[in-house]
């Protein structure tokens, strides 16, 4: 098994502890054709690059001088509301190589009724079943809105620590070309979602390692090694090459 491309990096723009070219020269070194740095959006609390920090973060990657590795200017943006708008400023998404978009607990929502699905719901959702299944249902929707309006070409960890309906979200993804990710920093959190995803649609799929430090990058082992347990055709994962030895 070969990674081919490792399309989920972090550097130390959000809160890991690498900088753009430590990611490029990590990726170089374990020959992979393309790294992508994908920092988070603004509305992340605490992690999130800032609006203004954007357009420089875009120049820093630009003028970063690659040889055999290509550098993907990626984002990973937030869902910010139930209609599953996202939080990238808008004068970015031209520049991006790929946008990949995700759920995260902690974001400052758009609206008061994202406010209130974001916080009181989930609250709620903690004592009641009806709760549970309207922010299921809701999370679920909010992705598939987003995946429908914007240009996503890789949904993150889904299922990570909000609920969702992983059929739906694949038959929509599918439909859309859009691909799930097999994130092996939350791997166990995702499995389960990973698995009826695969059952229950033709989506396809990428791994990543959601790398926090440089000698992360390309560590897609235990995401190998999920996609056979669960018996996933190895065809429909797009960054991997199955025959080749691991470097
Ligand atoms: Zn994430
Ligand atoms: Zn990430």
């Amino acid at each position: 098994m070969r990674p081919l491309a490792d399309y989920h990096t972090h550097t130390r723009w959000s809160h890991a502890s690498g900088s753009v070219e430590d990611n490029l020269r990590a990726a170089e070194a374990i020959g992979l054709e393309a790294v992508g740095i994908a920092e988070h959006g603004p509305r992340l609390l605490f992690i999130g690059v800032s609006r203004r920090r954007w357009p420089v973060l875009a120049e820093r990657v630009a003028a970063t001088e690659t040889s055999a590795t290509q550098l993907f200017f990626n984002a990973e943006a937030n869902v910010i509301s139930l209609e599953g708008d996202i939080d990238l400023p808008p004068n970015m998404m031209d520049r991006l190589d790929m946008l990949l978009v995700g759920l995260h607990p902690q974001v400052i929502p758009k609206g008061l009724e994202d406010w209130y699905a974001y916080y009181g719901l989930r609250w709620l959702s903690l004592l009641s079943r009806r709760q549970r299944h309207k922010l299921f249902d809701a999370y679920t929707q909010a992705l598939i809105n987003c995946v429908e309006r914007h240009p996503v070409k890789i949904i993150v960890h889904p299922g990570y620590r909000l609920p969702i309906d992983s059929a739906a979200l694949a038959a929509a993804c599918a439909k859309k070309g859009v691909r799930l990710e097999i994130n092996c920093r939350h791997l166990d959190a995702i499995a389960r979602d990973i698995s009826k995803a695969a059952r229950t649609s033709q989506v396809e799929f990428v791994i990543s390692s959601d790398a926090h430090h440089p000698r992360e990058i390309g560590r897609f082992q235990r995401g190998c090694s999920l996609v056979d347990s669960l018996g996933i055709d190895r065809a429909r994962i797009i960054n991997v090459d199955w025959q080749e030895k691991t470097r």
